[in-house]
């Protein structure tokens, strides 16, 4: 369903004129700064012991182990080594969540940090150990202003997130037992310039989706095949070649195969990746209009089209207006930027959550070009600057103090 609202360029500037920081900011940015020192060996210690997808035992541990400490309510072992922490404000107001990352990518390219992975072959390349120990910065600031909050915060550790499967495991676990949130932040690392984030509203990340054409008939089958094989080709906008880049999120990436079955039967499996609500429903009509065509007397020809199969994200617009506003009272103009654009190749799980609560996710800056340091995901030399911990974290607690606040 489209997510841009009317009215949006108006709200937006009615929200920059409206936000002033809030006023627990100075005790949160007191708390991140005298704890600065202890979240970066949390995460160089993370990144030498990276886990993968499914594998996340020992981070969950430490980070369970953390919440309760400070004072959360926490559930563990959810959709797998997921972990859930609530902490219960002093005052009456809303539920608000935050979601973190915690499992690494299999690589066996040098790791260039100084506090490179001790585990032969995984490597914290998507910066979900950025992700994770943000996600306890935050417990700990908001832990400190405990008595003077505003409603409840609700952390979400997800462990298999490069397997597109833990958001979806956690959900169907219970995840949301503990509290159930009226909106659902997140950030992911990227190559911005630490000290800078950057949303947009709408669709952020492209969802995949799973096509099955069934094929039924006595003859005709192999004729049949290729015309189901050419129809989800035609689904395409746009190349593999010009997925490499970043696009305007209206474009469909289709990829087709494998066939199986055997006999009177065949299906024909394809995979399509589509950022945009409206350019999915015209594809999933086209599709289904002209598998209707591929019948004919003795060959049955069905469509099976599941939506989302990988969820992608789509960001609610006024979440992402209103944290933007917040975001440039707290960091200046110049640090929040609008990304505009879709990378088709790279997807998310975030968006499961959305069935639940309306999400937003930021990029987080994290590249220091001065010292040398990018941070694209998933590619051999990605270095995190360990600032973007406590700058990434003043930025979400801001946001999140918003929220909690009814903005
Ligand atoms: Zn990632």
């Amino acid at each position: 369903m489209p997510r841009l609202l009317p009215g949006t360029l108006l709200l937006l500037g009615a929200a920059t004129q409206l936000h002033a920081q809030h006023p627990l900011t100075p005790r949160i940015t007191a708390t991140l700064a005298a704890r600065e020192s202890a979240l970066i060996a949390f995460r160089h210690d993370l990144h030498q012991h990276p886990e993968l997808s499914g594998q996340e035992e020992r981070t969950a541990g430490l980070v369970a182990a953390r919440l309760r400490a400070l004072g959360f309510t926490v559930r563990t072992g959810v959709g797998g080594h997921g972990v859930v922490a609530l902490l219960t404000g002093g005052k009456p107001g809303p539920v608000v969540a935050f979601r973190a990352d915690m499992d690494a990518v299999p690589s066996t390219d040098p790791d260039p940090a100084p506090y490179r992975s001790l585990v032969p072959g995984v490597r914290h390349i998507c910066g979900h150990d950025i992700h994770t120990t943000l996600g306890l910065a935050l417990a700990e600031a908001f832990a400190a202003v405990r008595m003077e909050l505003p409603g409840k915060l609700l952390l979400i550790f997800q462990p298999a997130e490069e397997r597109a499967s833990g958001a979806a495991a956690m959900l169907q676990d219970s995840l949301f037992s503990l509290a159930r949130p009226a909106a659902i932040y997140a950030v992911h690392t990227a190559p911005l310039e630490v000290g800078r984030l950057g949303s947009e509203p709408g669709p952020f990340f492209a969802g995949r989706d799973r096509v099955a054409i069934t094929l039924t008939g006595d003859s005709g089958l192999a004729a049949a095949v290729d015309s189901a094989r050419a129809l989800i080709a035609a689904s395409a906008t746009i190349t593999l070649a010009q997925a490499r880049g970043a696009l305007a999120p209206g474009f469909v990436l289709a990829e087709v195969g494998p066939v199986a079955g055997t006999g009177r039967e065949r299906v024909v499996w394809g995979t399509l990746s589509i950022a945009d609500p409206a350019a999915r429903e015209r594809t999933r009509a086209r599709l289904e209009r002209a598998v209707r065509a591929l019948a004919r007397p003795g060959l049955t020809a069905t469509l099976r089209y599941e939506a989302r199969a990988i969820p992608g994200v789509l960001n609610d617009s006024l979440m992402v207006v209103h944290a933007d506003a917040r975001l440039r009272a707290l960091l200046g103009d110049s640090a929040v930027v609008r990304t505009g654009v879709v990378p088709p190749l790279f997807s998310e799980d975030f968006g499961a959550y959305d069935r639940v609560a309306p999400t937003a996710m930021y990029l987080l800056g994290v590249s220091n070009r001065a010292r040398g340091w990018v941070g694209m995901p998933h590619t051999a030399g990605y270095m995190a600057d360990d600032a973007a911990i406590v700058l990434g974290a003043r930025a979400m607690a801001e946001v999140l103090l918003g929220r909690l606040s009814g903005g």
